[in-house]
């Protein structure tokens, strides 16, 4: 079987579904290729640009300011390849930069606002919502149901930490601690915390419950009843002005379970960042879908791209499995977003690092090359570590326009595009950059793709 389109995209996370988006809106034919589940969805679903510099244990006060600095220290960084093209006069390209994020997040805000995931924050200034361990992190846009405006600025807010009995995710009582230490250290409200745990039982389960059970059973409309119900004494007895859950307040409705239970109770309630599997991360991949089909584009889910044909300059097209079919799509352009190890768009092992579809050219975090070396080499014993992992840093390097490099360093085909974690030349997890990365190169790479498509019809 043969299908053809304008551009086909290889990869449905964050990455892959704004470039989509962005080339589906322009009335492009475009169709998207997911093989399985993206590290979208496993995200906390908070979209970072920038929050530390490599190795610095301060925070960027804002995406402008970590921009700056790291278009001045690593000019291969992703973010810096925005600043490149030959248009742009050399004292403008940190503003280039500045520019194109600022509109992704503007893009990204009004894009999602009628989605299950719509988002709050700014281009202008860090913002720091509190993780289930009670820590805070810096980060640009978060989920409305994440959002607290006053918590951190009322001097006599009051914040209670609820968690579910059976729910094995979170521990509100070393929350709460971790919290108030934090909070008393800054001398900054709110400076009274609590906590309390709800019964709960999904779906007739009292223990070992999941986020997304939780999740799923507060959809339906008499669990937030209940819930506030349970919620009303705790809420009295410390006099919280704010609650603070687990991120479970729904799949499909949980901006509405958040205003129905801030309605019910009468105080500010917001989920708090959690680990994987993420409810969140699942709401904004749903609503990053949802954006791409309304879009006009097509997907085919439990599809995988495994290697293609060439012809001249270009990739002439891509073959494509699925469990009981083979089909060959043939495109006018391609945009690899098919992530890193998580993803499936880097494999490692004793062979090294490769990119299995087109057998891309892959480096390291030196820039050497990263075929034949042991992915092991690249990581630290402590997976958690301000050091990052160097293993992160490994994947493609592209030219000004978001497209994969060879030996040579020219262009490894005129119409293949790469966006997203596959490319190299970033640590998402100790500069706090991954869904921001992600976003912006694959609207930078939608961009090209339209100025390319104009240019060769
Ligand atoms: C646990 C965890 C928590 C995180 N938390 C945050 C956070 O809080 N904030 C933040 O900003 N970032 C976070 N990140 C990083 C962020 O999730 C990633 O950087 C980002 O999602 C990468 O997006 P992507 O589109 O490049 O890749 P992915 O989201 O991984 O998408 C890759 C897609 O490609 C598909 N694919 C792969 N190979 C093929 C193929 N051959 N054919 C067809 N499809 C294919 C996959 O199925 C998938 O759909 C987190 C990452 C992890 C792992």
């Amino acid at each position: 079987m043969n299908l053809e389109c304008d551009v086909l995209i290889i990869g449905g996370g964050m990455a892959g579904l704004v470039a989509g988006t962005v080339s589906a809106k322009k009335g492009l034919n475009t169709l998207l290729l997911r093989r399985g589940q993206s590290a979208t969805a496993n995200s906390s679903g908070a979209i970072d640009i920038i929050g530390y510099m490599p190795e610095v244990s301060e925070p960027f006060s804002s995406p402008k300011e970590g921009l700056s600095t790291i278009a001045g220290l690593y000019p291969l960084h992703p973010y810096s390849i925005v600043g490149y093209s030959d248009m742009v006069d050399p004292d403008r390209v940190v503003d280039e930069i500045a520019g194109r994020v600022r509109e992704t997040v503007n893009w990204l805000k009004k894009n999602l606002r009628k989605t299950v995931s719509p988002l709050k924050g700014s281009f202008n200034h860090n913002i720091h919502p509190i993780t289930i361990l009670g820590t805070t992190k810096p980060t640009c846009l978060i989920q409305e149901t994440m959002y607290s405006e006053s918590l951190q600025k009322d001097d006599d807010s009051a914040l209670l930490f609820v968690g579910f009995s059976g729910h094995p995710d979170f521990n509100p009582s070393v929350a709460a601690k971790t919290y108030l230490e934090d909070r008393l250290s800054f001398g900054e409200p709110p400076r009274k915390v609590g906590r309390c745990i709800l019964e709960t039982a999904p779906f007739g389960k009292s223990y070992n419950i999941s986020s997304i059970e939780i999740a799923r059973h507060l959809d339906h409309e008499t669990s937030i009843q209940d819930l506030a119900n349970q919620l009303k004494r705790p809420v009295e007895q410390i006099g919280a002005s704010h609650v603070a859950v687990p991120p479970v307040l729904g799949l499909k409705k949980a901006v509405e379970n958040k205003l129905r239970l801030e309605e019910l109770l009468g105080v500010e309630v917001f989920e708090l960042l959690g680990f994987p599997p993420s409810v969140p991360g699942l709401r904004l991949q749903m609503a990053l879908e949802s954006i791409f089909r309304k879009s006009g584009g097509k997907m085919l889910v439990g599809h995988e791209a495994v290697s293609y044909t060439r012809a001249e300059d270009r990739v002439s097209g891509v073959l494509v499995r699925a469990p009981r079919r083979e089909i060959q799509i043939d495109a006018r352009a391609y945009v690899l977003a098919t992530g890193k190890f998580i993803g499936g768009g880097l494999n490692g092992d004793e062979n090294g690092i490769r990119e299995p579809v087109f057998d891309l050219m892959t480096v390291t975090r030196e820039y050497h090359s990263a075929e034949g070396i042991l992915p092991t080499r690249f990581t630290n014993r402590i997976a958690i570590s301000p050091l990052g992992q160097p293993v992160y840093s490994c994947g493609l390097t592209v030219d000004p326009y978001f497209r994969p490099v060879g030996e040579d360093g020219l262009e490894w085909a005129s119409n293949l595009f790469a966006a997203g974690s596959i490319l190299a030349g970033y640590d998402y997890s100790s500069e706090k950059s991954g869904l921001g990365v992600a976003a912006v190169s694959g609207y930078s790479a939608a961009k090209n793709v339209l100025d390319y498509i104009g240019e060769v019809t």
